[in-house]
């Protein structure tokens, strides 16, 4: 977001064993630690960062198991997603090609539990690897312990900042993807005539659907969605659907419902609009970008004013999704 001040020391690490040596020596020193990856998912606020950052390089992917239906490959928290999901598709294994192009680390990947046009990380995990900070030892955590749900796990709730994630361990399948696929994803197949669907055309057009979609960081400062879709039950879309037959819509479970927060965002007038110098993306009203905010107070009163003009017309109440720099782990 191009906001949020300096910190005060950055550790580089490349190994679990660095990793919990900085953490141990900024410990002693009485310094706050906080561990960032790519740092595509985080709001640092204006008074910067009293303490330590770790930045998680933890490098490799190695395949550990293959059978007939799937391949096992462990990577290191440090390695690019991106890098991770080409290595997958080049060979022709299924199961996070619709995640391609989502910035940042494998490590941050289990945190919000990442997803894209239809996949989520949980589809295809199997453990992850990494150092508990409380009991200062190296734990490997499953499925299970690690409490995935829609852009949520543990590592968001009940144990933010207990574990710094080395390594996430997933099982990717030999069988070629199948339709039905998210919706812009089949029209930008149809369109370009792409009817041979495998690993690599859906990272194709994944990665052309997302360049439309999503600007560049490096160009227009941004976190990518700004806001969670809303999970609101069945009843609240039936009364809904009245007045906005064509809201979309897609199925959580039996009483669940997910409405795109970019489309409840664009129903009240917001897209193209400058809120505290915060501008809502024309493409994709989920994105926010950085026009001319000089602050982190600038976010925060652009984020509060889309959030009540929201509520007010429809009753829901977005939220974040972008996590804060404004705490340590373990503080
Ligand atoms: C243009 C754009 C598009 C995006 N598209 C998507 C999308 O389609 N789907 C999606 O799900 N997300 C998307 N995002 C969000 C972002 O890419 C993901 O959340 C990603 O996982 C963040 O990775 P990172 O390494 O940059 O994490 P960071 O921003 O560095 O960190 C995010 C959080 O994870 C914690 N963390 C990071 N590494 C570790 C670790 N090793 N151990 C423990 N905690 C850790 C940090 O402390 C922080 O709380 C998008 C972001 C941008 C900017």
């Amino acid at each position: 977001m191009r906001l949020g001040g300096n910190a005060s020391y950055v550790a580089e690490v490349t190994t679990p064993e660095q990793l919990q040596q900085v953490y141990q020596n900024a410990k002693k020193m009485n310094q706050p630690v906080y561990v960032i990856g790519g740092g595509s998912n985080l709001i640092a606020h204006d008074d910067g960062f009293a303490g330590v950052i770790i930045l998680n390089k933890i490098p490799g992917i190695d395949i550990i198991a293959d059978d007939t239906t799937s391949t096992t490959i462990r990577a290191g928290g440090g390695e690019i997603w991106d890098n991770l999901v080409k290595f997958t598709v080049d060979r022709n294994l299924a199961g996070i090609e619709a995640m391609s192009g989502i910035p940042g680390t494998v490590g941050a990947a289990p945190v919000q539990n990442i997803g894209a046009y239809g996949q989520e990380l949980a589809d295809t995990f199997i453990s992850l690897e990494g150092y508990d900070t409380t009991t200062d030892s190296f734990v490997t955590l499953s499925w299970e312990d690690c409490g995935f749900s829609y852009r949520h796990s543990i590592f968001r709730g009940d144990s933010a900042g207990r574990y710094i994630i080395s390594a996430v361990t997933l099982a990717l399948d030999k069988r070629v993807p199948e339709p039905p696929f998210y919706e812009s994803l089949q029209k930008y197949l149809d369109a370009n005539d792409i009817h041979e669907y495998n690993v690599q055309t859906i990272r194709v057009a994944v990665l052309a659907v997302r360049e439309n979609k999503l600007p560049d960081p490096a160009k227009l400062p941004n976190a990518g969605s700004f806001f969670k879709n809303a999970i609101v039950e069945q009843w609240k879309v039936d009364e809904l659907r009245k007045e906005y037959p064509d809201i979309p819509t897609f199925a959580v479970d039996d009483k669940h419902v997910k409405i795109p927060a970019g489309w409840l965002i664009e129903q009240c007038e917001l897209k193209g609009q400058v809120i505290n110098g915060m501008k809502v993306h024309d493409g994709n009203a989920v994105v926010l970008i950085n026009d001319s905010a000089t602050s982190y107070a600038d976010l925060a009163a652009a984020r509060e004013e889309i959030i009540s003009i929201v509520r007010d017309k429809f009753q829901i109440v977005l939220q974040q999704e972008p996590l804060e720099l404004n705490g340590s782990i373990n503080s």
